[in-house]
């Protein structure tokens, strides 16, 4: 176990290591571009003299605004200051001049011209703020298995815990000290801790603290005897995620523990980032990597909607100016699809005009972010949304027992993934499972035990299958899994795998043991290509596999 923690740790240093590295090349880049990028605002000052022309001004006004942002970005701080003096004087002149040409008086242009030189005499190259150093790296319980560790003071409040969450397939241990409890995470770290509150003292405090210092990630679940503001406070401040109060509802603790397993889901998070200037969203891009969030740039603000339908981001980060179409513009595209409406939407800009940044807030962005941005910032604004993010669409869109995609959503899946096969010139899989005389368990053991059984399935098959599957709950006991990328017959060798070792899994009620199976139909695209075509076969070929007897899998041939 140590040595597996102590791998992981090696691969994430040398990981954070390679970004680091990535972030200073890009540093170091933007650093030789300078003097190639102030002979530009030079030259473009020389021609908006020579010229008088408006169209001119607009370019030097974009360019400055533009290096004011890289500046930033980069963490050259001088050449940001001075390029934004300079944007924000010639603003003015272009306020108060004519449609073709600049209207100025001599004080006027030798201010700006003083203003060029100050920006062009900025020979401070080197960047004044640090690359942030990489977030710590993240110790998390590493089993197939959910494990638990429970400190209460109650017998009869522990077992029956125990033997509840035991009945769900979970590991659960009981700890009367201190310090096993401490040795016992350092040797093997779970999922949740259960914790008496009546237990907390300081020592217990400094423990947990060390603990998510050293970056264990553990989910803590607060047991209380009452429901008072001021202890839900403290248990906020000791690190607890969820606070119960006495008498303990096993099944509410096993809800709560469903919900942390399905908000700890391997899978990192999308950002999309918007931005003309590829160095500036790369920077950005790495530091987000950084934290352990996925990134996709785009650089072409019409390539967009086609990358978030591709990338699904779980939060869109736009620049504010871009040429061809504005980040303002580009949001209401994006907005005007229901699909997006609730992504969030953060802008990030060198715009420091206060009308400018709440007109961008009233038109649905969730936040302005004023370059310079501190990196960290940046992280943990986005972390916060995108966690929001998570757990509204798990409540809008998931069914509430099992945490999987609802009837809804599966329909209008199945109707994306098709599209995206056809486009892509792939197969796609779709698999119909239902539990075998599930009305039988309901009758025989109670419809609470039904539920610990459907909630099984749906947690194994989201281990089991990949990522990019998409599972939902069809209604009851009948579940549907999206497979894209293979055919019916591949399908089948996987779901029959998934089949055997469910069925391995022995169910407890009371003192009595069961197994239960289930029937699956296959149906692939490329034998029935519509959305109807495909569920109908799949269906059909679930009946057959009910009719074969039951407890195995059927294809549907064309
Ligand atoms: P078959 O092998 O033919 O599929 O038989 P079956 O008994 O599984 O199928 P049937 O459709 O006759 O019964 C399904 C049962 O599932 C009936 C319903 O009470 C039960 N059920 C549906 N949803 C839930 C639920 O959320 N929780 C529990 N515990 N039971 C449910
Ligand atoms: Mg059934
Ligand atoms: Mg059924």
């Amino acid at each position: 176990m140590l040595a597996t923690i102590f791998t992981v740790w090696l691969l994430i240093m040398a990981n954070a290591q390679e970004i680091q590295q990535k972030l200073q090349d890009l540093i170091d880049e933007f650093a030789s571009s300078l003097p190639d990028k102030l002979a530009e605002i030079d030259n473009l000052w020389k021609l908006v003299v020579s010229t008088q022309k408006i169209i001119t001004l607009n370019d030097l006004i974009f360019t400055s605004h533009k290096l004011a942002g890289a500046g930033s970005s980069f963490g050259f701080n001088g050449i940001t200051e001075h390029a934004r003096a300079l944007e924000n004087a010639l603003k003015i002149i272009l306020e108060n001049s004519d449609e073709d040409h600049i209207v100025w008086n001599q004080e006027q242009t030798s201010s700006i011209a003083l203003l060029v030189k100050k920006l062009l005499d900025n020979n401070n190259l080197k960047p004044s703020n640090k690359i942030e150093q990489p977030v710590k790296n993240i110790i998390r319980a590493d089993s197939d298995k959910l494990i638990i560790y429970i400190q209460e003071k109650n017998r009869l409040v522990r077992n029956e815990l125990q033997s509840k969450l035991e009945t769900y397939n979970y590991s659960v241990r009981n700890f009367l000290t201190l310090g096993d409890l401490k040795q016992a995470i350092i040797e093997t770290p779970p999922h949740v801790l259960i914790m008496d509150a009546t237990l907390f003292n300081a020592a217990t405090r400094e423990m947990i603290a060390d603990f998510k210092q050293q970056g264990y990630a553990f989910s803590i679940i607060h047991l209380a005897d009452d429901d008072d503001f001021t202890h839900r406070l403290n248990a906020v401040r000791i690190g607890a995620d969820f606070y119960m109060t006495r008498p303990v509802d096993a099944s509410l603790v096993i809800d709560t523990i469903d919900k942390i397993s399905v908000a700890d889901t391997p899978e990192p998070s999308r950002v999309l980032i918007v931005d003309d200037a590829l160095s500036t969203s790369q920077f950005y891009a790495l530091s987000l990597n950084n934290a352990g969030i996925q990134t996709r740039i785009v650089t072409d603000p019409f390539n967009v909607m086609q990358e978030v339908i591709d990338f699904k981001p779980e939060l869109i980060l736009l620049d504010l100016y871009m040429p061809e179409c504005n980040g303002l513009e580009l949001a209401r595209v994006i907005r005007q699809q229901p699909n997006y409406i609730g992504t969030p939407i953060l802008f990030l800009s060198a715009e420091t005009d206060i009308k400018k940044q709440l007109e961008t807030l009233e038109m649905g962005a969730d936040e302005f972010l004023t370059k310079p941005v501190n990196t960290n910032h940046l992280i943990a604004v986005v972390k916060s949304k995108l966690e929001r993010y998570r757990q509204l669409t798990l409540l809008m869109n998931n069914d509430s027992l099992t945490g999987l995609l609802n009837h809804t959503n599966v329909v209008s899946a199945l109707e994306t993934e098709i599209a995206r096969a056809r486009r892509d010139s792939t197969n796609l899989s779709y698999a119909m499972i239902d539990l075998d005389h599930f009305k039988a368990i309901n009758d025989n053991y109670g419809h609470y035990t039904g539920d610990v059984v459907i909630k099984s399935i749906a947690r194994f098959l989201k281990k089991r299958l990949r990522i990019t599957d998409i599972i939902g709950r069809y209604g009851g006991e009948e579940f549907v899994a999206l497979l894209p990328g293979i055919d019916a017959s591949v399908a089948k060798n996987v779901l029959q795998e998934i089949l055997d070792d469910f069925y391995k899994i022995s169910f407890t009620h009371i003192n009595h043991k069961f197994n239960v199976s289930f029937s699956c139909g296959i149906a692939d695209v490329v034998s029935f290509p519509t959305a109807e075509a495909i569920s109908e076969a799949a269906d059909n070929a679930l009946y057959a596999a009910k009719q074969a007897g039951r407890h195995c899998i059927r294809i549907a041939e064309n």
